[in-house]
């Protein structure tokens, strides 16, 4: 991902006659990057054990983090999510991204998100999710959380959300915890999920 982004600086200051030149050798470097760093990264669906287990802490944010960050927002533009924590690309480490712009909110990436406080007062609201594409269900969540957690840039900050950044703070970091959005359904609901489970399972043999 370096070279990329140092082709990309390359673009400021460049005159009009270079510009068309540079946009071919942005786009050859984009190609190379999506078949050579992207490509071995992918989503994984319900059914893959890695969605139940509790994702490491990040100890250092080096520059594979940061590389890795960089991959999760690609694979989620790519994918039209709003959100996404590493496990959902097979890594076990403590990363979620979300772009919820859309809707006046933020883009950020947050490095070991911890929870540490919730409001009283909760929410329904209809949850989707990448790993388990097709279905949607109404979950119950509290209206407001204050997360904390590190940039990319290593500085710790913490963020008091509500609405639909605080929903999307509390289905990303119960990823890291090996928890799905459909594990806070009833029994009775989830059974009647159970067809397209089946065939959400099936996607992470293709
Ligand atoms: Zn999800």
């Amino acid at each position: 991902m370096l070279y990329f982004d140092e082709s990309y600086m390359l673009f400021i200051g460049k005159s009009q006659t270079t510009f068309y030149d540079e946009v071919a050798f942005h786009s050859s470097c984009y190609q190379l990057y999506m078949k050579e760093i992207l490509m071995p990264f992918k989503l994984v669906y319900y059914g893959n054990e890695i969605l139940k287990d509790v994702a490491e802490e990040v100890k250092n944010i080096d520059h594979k983090i940061i590389d890795l960050i960089d991959i999760m927002f690609n694979i989620m533009y790519k994918e039209k999510g709003i959100g996404l924590a590493a496990p959902q690309i097979n890594i076990q480490s403590r990363i979620i991204i979300l772009d919820i712009t859309m809707s006046d909110g933020p883009s950020m990436a947050l490095v070991n998100p911890v929870i540490i406080g919730i409001s009283d007062n909760k929410e329904s609201y209809d949850e989707g999710c990448l790993s388990l594409p097709g279905i949607s269900a109404d979950i119950l969540r509290p209206f407001q959380v204050s997360v904390k957690g590190y940039t990319p840039k290593g500085k710790e900050v913490q963020i008091d959300a509500d609405g639909l950044l605080a929903r999307v703070f509390q289905h990303e970091i119960d990823h890291l915890n090996g928890i799905l959005f459909i594990d806070h359904l009833e029994n009775y609901q989830r059974k009647e999920l159970t067809s397209d489970l089946k065939k959400i399972k099936k996607l992470n043999r293709l």
